[in-house]
């Protein structure tokens, strides 16, 4: 058996890394298990993310990208100030994920921005709204997309059920 070596926390220096998160594009990240268990409610989320058996040391390969993962792991870490994503290129695969992963310290801030984009990507907002249960966001977005009533319109399976909706994102073009 391969003995794989841990990563070092690019966060911190003291939370002592005992799990290996690899994005997909092989990226790995230490990360604490205690942080991931504290703050997040998926790990590991079965269907999602399975463990590497032929590792000694636990590595849970994701699929998200390692820009997203980078910002997942300083979510987790308490007493660091949280990353910035207002203006962040990869919003809605961070929403996604975050909410996939459950991750807690980010649904408010992640929530927030994505309804600050209401106007400007109702589509996008409508599908993370619909996707996660926000049907408050559904409201903010009935008048950008020309609905009287968002409880009128049934939101096609494929939307609610098929990840990611960066893919279903061509839906949008
Ligand atoms: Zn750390």
């Amino acid at each position: 058996m391969e003995e794989v070596s841990i990563p070092k926390c690019e966060v911190c220096n003291d939370c002592g890394p005992d799990v290996i998160l690899e994005a997909s594009d092989g990226t790995r990240f230490g990360v604490s298990a205690s942080n991931l268990h504290r703050f997040s409610g998926a790990f590991p989320a079965p269907g999602f993310v399975h463990a590497d058996s032929t590792a000694a040391n636990e590595v849970i390969i994701l699929h998200e990208t390692a820009d997203v993962v980078r910002l997942m792991v300083k979510f987790i870490h308490p007493g660091v100030r949280q990353p910035d994503i207002w203006r962040i290129g990869n919003l809605w695969q961070l929403a996604e994920a975050v909410e996939k992963y459950m991750i807690f310290p980010a649904q408010g801030v992640v929530k927030a921005r994505v309804r600050s984009l209401a106007t400007e990507n109702p589509i996008q907002v409508f599908i993370y709204a619909a996707r996660h249960g926000h049907d408050d966001l559904l409201l903010d977005v009935e008048k950008p997309i020309g609905l009287t009533d968002y409880k009128s319109i049934e939101i096609p399976l494929q939307l609610l059920y098929v990840e990611p909706p960066w893919v279903i994102g061509a839906f949008h073009a």
